[in-house]
């Protein structure tokens, strides 16, 4: 039997998954009762992105002759990616550390930026904490001592292809191995990008759906990647139906970093098709304040009028945003947009990771620095993903500092020792209450 539609024009050209089918289609009567098929597959364009000044200017320079309504085509960026060394040069001074890096490319984790984010890097210093993030050096070739290509143990809790169970009740639900533009630090730099996956992806997706169905216990997953906002709509609301028909999964969460690296593909279409499915939180990477152009927060506000809520994790990198002014700075934008930080990761252990990670007591001092000083929720966790699978475990300034019998020691922000009564008798008092 034919599909009812065929996803794989919505594909971007380039991306392995163009030619597949869903075999499990999702049916459009069902979702969409007043809407026939062809109109849920209109080419998602809705209202256009305004373009801010400095990326226009980029944009009159570099991309001459380029119109606007191109350039806010989500897929006409991924097909202008920068994936080598010439395309890059056009744009900006390499560096000869750079040069050397992207020479060695073939077979290692992708380089590729999209125009836009492109224009976002310093064009001379290769010091630039955005170009550092994206554009690939020799550092990255060394392993240390303790580094991993798979560090965070997941494959060793994928009880099939795409899943990752850590945790009794959540699961981790990897869809997609492409990302429109690649990180350095990367923790599943092992994964995405790469073409020697196991299996098809539509496979590997059918059976990730059919594992979830199965295991009752799970009622939150996480589906990522790779980037899942590198499916077309009709792709990625084929995996959100099938997980909301799962009566026992009560949260969805979508992570991704398009916000910060491709916006354009925060269209109308695509927030109106994710509004159905909520609840529905979304998971934001965001790295560095420079990140958090006018394109960027209409993308976010977007997604945070449509009822969405929105929580970012950012990796704290050595020389690239490990200090307090540019985390305050970040933290501040982002709850400006309607974006809780959430999480504040200590760079995993990945193969070439040494010149990204910071000690723990940078990290440690840069919350001590924030807490108290700037609203309460616009300070994340900070958490280490222990190597070998244990888990996330927080990591804190140290704020309780001893016991005097039931007065506990607290030290608040400003340093000073404050002591609080605890009640330990009242838990006692009704455990000893005589029977009667
Ligand atoms: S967007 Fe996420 S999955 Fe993609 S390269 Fe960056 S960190 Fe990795």
């Amino acid at each position: 039997m034919e599909p009812d539609y065929i996803i794989e024009e919505t594909e971007p050209p380039g991306s392995r998954y163009r030619g597949h089918r869903f075999e499990q289609k999702l049916s459009p009567e069902n979702v969409f009762p007043s809407k026939t098929a062809k109109e849920i597959l209109k080419p998602a364009r809705g209202p256009g992105f305004f373009i801010s000044p400095e990326i226009r200017k980029f944009k009159r320079h570099y991309y001459k002759g380029v119109t606007d309504a191109e350039w806010n085509d989500w897929h006409w960026q991924i097909r202008h990616r920068i994936a080598s060394a010439p395309d890059l040069e056009r744009i900006i001074e390499i560096s000869a550390d750079e040069s050397e890096a992207l020479s060695h490319q073939t077979g290692r984790f992708p380089f590729q930026i999209t125009p836009y984010y492109a224009s976002l890097l310093d064009p001379v210093d290769p010091h630039h904490p955005l170009r550092r993030t994206v554009v690939p050096v020799t550092a990255e070739e060394f392993h240390s001592a303790g580094e991993e290509d798979d560090p965070l143990g997941e494959e060793a809790e994928s009880p099939v292809p795409g899943i990752v169970h850590r945790y009794p009740d959540r699961v981790l639900f990897l869809v997609s191995d492409l990302c429109s533009t690649y990180c350095r630090y990367c923790t599943r730099s092992r994964l995405v990008g790469r073409t020697h996956c196991q299996g098809s992806i539509q496979e590997r997706i059918a059976g990730g759906i059919k594992y979830i169905a199965a295991n009752r216990q799970i009622r939150d997953v996480l589906v990522s990647g790779g980037d899942p906002l590198m499916f077309s709509d009709e792709r990625l609301e084929w995996i959100l139906v099938n997980l909301r028909r799962i009566p026992h999964v009560e949260v969805i969460r979508i992570g991704t970093k398009t916000p910060a690296v491709l916006p354009q593909r925060i269209t109308a279409n695509l927030v109106r098709m994710l509004r159905r499915y909520n609840p529905l939180w979304m998971s934001l990477h965001f790295t560095h304040p420079e990140e958090l152009t006018d394109e960027t927060n209409q993308a976010c506000e977007r997604l945070a009028d449509a009822g969405i809520p929105l929580q970012s994790q950012t990796v704290l990198l050595s020389g690239i945003n490990d200090s307090a002014a540019v985390m305050m700075e970040l933290f501040h934008k982002l709850v400006k947009i309607r974006v809780r930080p959430y999480y504040l990761y200590q760079c995993d252990p990945i193969s070439g990771s040494s010149h990204f990670r910071t000690p723990v007591a940078t990290g440690i001092s840069i919350i001590k620095d924030l807490r108290g000083y700037t609203s309460g929720f616009a300070v994340p966790l900070y958490v280490i993903d222990t190597p070998g699978g244990g888990g996330k475990v927080p990591v804190m300034p140290e704020y309780v500092m001893g016991h005097e019998g039931n007065t506990i020691l607290l030290k608040n922000y400003e340093g000073k020792i404050y002591r609080y009564e605890d009640n330990p008798g009242l838990s006692k008092a009704i455990c000893e209450k005589p029977q009667e």
